[in-house]
């Protein structure tokens, strides 16, 4: 079955449909695919006839590439974002106990490695305008056991680095900074100079999943850092903990990132910011066209960051959600909310969190926060649509 919206925006141009067949997506891969076809298949075709499937040169190529990208001296490419955390507290030489600074507000895998691992989460506040954890709030979790934060860049904007480096140093700890969503954007210190975010902190990591800013076509990770003994470890404990063939010094992990990603992310490497550029232009026509609804607040950014827009994240007035998203659906729009639970009311997480345990803010944004399609792809056409969508539900036509 098949249905039709049509639509009219001011210009008779915009009339479109929107089908079952075609419909709205929150990401539009197959319409970035379409864009660089060509290269792409020759790519995977060159990889598949190649049959180095497991650490052929287009890795190194990508890692290089990326390490330029970025301006860092080592980026280690592995199976995932979520090892790429891992991978970085086996090596720190942490212990059972340690306590490990995370936000509440954020996907599962920031929390759950430190876990795995034997230490110990320690969720914490974020910001209730910019999604993200501030160096206050990091510094009053602190303890005698806290060996390492992780900073998460929420929604493709950069934390505050520069104060959360002083906290980091005032207290001897290590910094990882989950750079999941903030690929390509950047962060400005007090003096002016300008770095990647991901680069800042002792290391960063990043995912290659397809939804990413910078995503392949499976699963992908990556680990950053300036610190060439810390990589080299890293290294060794993503390929099984070997020293050489054969010899295993450590108790390590396999974690690859495949030949045939690694040929894909170099080439969309090459489009990371113009992407970024597309995304902004579309959260731009977002801001203007909600700027004047009561209800909705837009996304705060981040005073010394830029933002790519992984999401572009809205806070809907108290209790007024469910019916927005109700109304969009039933235009064909979909939207998402990230994130529905903080991480301290996950079941998994419950021995960590004392009983009744609360963050305000956390709390506040888990039930007001509403995530709108953004990708690469969008056109006027579009976002009218989807605006309009949203403006006729506060009766802002
Ligand atoms: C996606 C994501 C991860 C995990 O990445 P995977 O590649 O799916 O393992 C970790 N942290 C954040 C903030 C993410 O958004």
């Amino acid at each position: 079955m098949e249905f039709y919206i049509q639509y009219f925006v001011s210009n008779y141009q915009g009339l479109q449909k929107i089908s079952q067949m075609n419909p709205i997506q929150m990401v539009d891969l197959k319409g970035q695919y379409e864009k660089i076809k060509a290269e792409i298949d020759e790519a995977v075709i060159n990889c598949v006839a190649s049959t180095a499937y497991i650490n052929g040169a287009q890795v190194k190529a990508f890692q290089e590439n990326l390490e330029n990208y970025l301006q860092v001296k080592n980026v280690i490419p592995c199976a995932n974002g979520t090892d790429a955390l891992q991978i970085p507290m086996m090596a720190f030489g942490l212990e059972k106990g340690d306590e490990v600074i995370v936000p509440s507000f954020t996907f599962i895998a920031t929390a759950e490695v430190v876990a795995l691992l034997g230490l110990t989460p320690v969720m914490v506040e974020i910001d209730a305008n910019t999604f993200n954890v501030t160096a206050e709030i990091i510094e009053q979790a602190i303890t005698p056991r806290t060996r390492a934060i992780v900073p998460v860049h929420l929604f493709g904007q950069s934390c505050d680095m520069g104060a959360i480096m002083q906290v980091a140093e005032k207290h001897n700890l290590f910094v990882i900074e989950d750079n999941a969503q903030a690929i390509g954007a950047d962060y400005t210190f007090q003096n002016g100079e300008t770095k990647k975010a991901g680069t800042i902190g002792h290391i960063g990591t990043t995912s290659f999943f397809p939804s990413k800013n910078l995503g392949c076509y499976g699963d992908g990770g990556a680990i950053f850092t300036d610190d060439d003994k810390l990589a080299e470890k890293m290294r060794m404990i993503a390929n099984h903990g070997q020293s050489e063939r054969y010899y295993h010094s450590v108790i390590g992990v396999n974690s690859r990132l495949d030949t045939i990603q690694a040929a894909i992310l170099d080439i969309k490497l090459k489009h990371l910011d113009e992407y970024a550029a597309a995304r902004q232009k579309a959260a731009a026509f977002y801001d203007d066209a909600f700027q004047n609804i009561e209800e909705l607040q837009t996304p705060v950014r981040e005073r010394n960051s830029t933002h790519v827009f992984h999401q572009y994240t809205l806070q809907v007035k108290s209790g007024m959600r469910p019916r927005l998203q109700k109304h969009l659906k039933e235009g064909g729009v979909p939207s998402m909310i990230y994130y529905p639970i903080p991480l301290y009311r996950q079941k998994a997480f419950k021995e960590f969190v004392a009983p009744g345990f609360r963050l305000p803010v956390t709390e506040k944004l888990c039930d007001s926060v509403l995530s709108l399609p953004i990708h690469t792809e969008m056109t006027e056409d579009l976002l009218d649509y989807i605006s309009n969508r949203v403006r006729v539900f506060f009766n802002h036509q």
